[in-house]
């Protein structure tokens, strides 16, 4: 029966109707205005920060090369404190600017860099600090503020799961020195590929655009190794539109979570992280933790979703620090970050996207259920050999 459903991924695109973008598309063809910060680049910007409630924001495009610019911006160097659990373009982007990264454990309750962990991870080279807003739940920005200040280091946020996420009633992207959002496919609001660096000034924006554009200043003048960052028109255009139905999606986001919330309540053995408190979040992602008391591994539960053709994913396993490239830093020894490494053995990310019906939601809570109440020689034997 399960095969003739299509399956369910993690995420689907959400996407405006075709016709709606045909006539940005002739727009386009009529001015072969392609790129370099054309009028669909200028309108976006300025939508984006209407939308946001943000000063300045610079599009990339995507987030990877933004994280690279950002460092590059305020000239990061030597060492940075940044979480393991998280994508590893974070980590990646510190790689690409010669930076070493310093890894330091998350708060498992918000699965956010822990900050009673920071200062005893600084050093003399410690430059910064890359925090992500992980699942776009908001990091403790207060917290982490006063050791920056104390420190006198900088902060950029990886904002790339937090698109519209408002806390205390204003904007989470404008803490820090600069937050960079990420518009792929598989985020929030997307543009394709995509993303932007939010920046506290226009003296900032216009270094950064300098940068993202090879470090021309003018036709003749370069003032930095700048980089091609730039988002083209077809990109830009296609933000536009995504932008009129955003509050759509996100409410559709909304009721999916809290369908999950009451389906899924009182599992034995499954946690489900509470909501930030006073936080207008996004719904960017769905993470349940299989723990002690749930009949069923996290890898157990992972397989039998994805025998029902539910695709759900463990972000974020591995752990960045896991990778080959990192696991021989000193910073990346498990017995350093027991709460990250607890997390990401236990972590699914459920399907959630504006498409996903509640007759989905309801039959995906059902498969969770009824793994924990079906009998472990029964109905999984294999999945249990497998695991075993
Ligand atoms: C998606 C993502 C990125 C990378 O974004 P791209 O736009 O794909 O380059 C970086 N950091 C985090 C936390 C992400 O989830």
């Amino acid at each position: 029966m399960s095969s003739t459903r299509p399956p369910i991924y993690v995420t689907q695109p959400h996407l405006p109707p075709l016709e709606e973008f045909l006539p940005s598309l002739q727009q386009i063809w009529d001015t072969k205005v392609l790129t370099n910060g054309g009028p669909f680049h200028k309108q976006l910007e300025a939508a984006l920060c209407e939308h946001l409630g943000v000063p300045h924001i610079a599009l990339f495009a995507n987030a990877t090369i933004a994280l690279v610019t950002a460092l590059q911006s305020l000239r990061i160097t030597g060492e940075v404190i940044t979480t393991p659990y998280s994508f590893v373009a974070t980590a990646h982007s510190l790689l690409w600017n010669g930076i070493k990264p310093v890894f330091v454990d998350i708060d498992p309750e918000t699965m956010n860099l822990d900050p009673a962990k920071i200062e005893a991870a600084i050093t003399p080279q410690t430059t910064a600090i890359m925090p992500v807003h992980c699942y776009g739940r908001p990091c403790d920005v207060e917290a982490i503020q006063r050791i920056a200040d104390n420190y006198n280091l900088r902060v950029i946020y990886d904002a790339a799961h937090a698109f519209g996420v408002r806390q205390h009633g204003h904007s989470i992207l404008t803490a820090g020195d600069l937050s960079v959002l990420s518009f792929h496919a598989t985020k929030v609001f997307n543009t394709f590929e995509g993303g932007a660096i939010i920046c506290p000034d226009a003296r900032t924006k216009q270094r950064i655009d300098h940068l993202k554009n090879f470090g021309f200043v003018d036709e003749v003048t370069v003032v930095a190794p700048g980089i091609n960052g730039k988002m083209s028109e077809f990109n830009a255009a296609l933000g536009l539109l995504q932008l009129k139905h955003i509050r759509a999606a996100v409410g559709r986001r909304a009721a999916i979570d809290a369908l999950y919330r009451s389906l899924l309540a009182g599992v034995p053995g499954l946690c489900i992280p509470e909501p930030a408190p006073d936080t207008e979040a996004n719904q960017a992602y769905f993470p349940i933790l299989v723990q002690e008391g749930f009949l069923l591994s996290r890898d157990e539960l992972y397989a039998l979703l994805k025998a029902q053709g539910i695709h759900g994913r463990r972000y974020f396993y591995p752990l960045i620090s896991d990778f080959p490239m990192y696991r021989g830093l000193p910073s990346a020894d498990a017995r350093g970050l027991p709460h990250a490494r607890r997390v990401s053995t236990q972590v699914i990310c459920l399907p959630i996207y504006p498409d996903l019906s509640d007759e989905d939601v309801a039959r995906i809570a059902e498969v969770i259920r009824s793994a924990q109440l079906c009998q472990a020689t029964q109905q999984v034997p294999a999945l249990h050999r497998a695991a075993a």
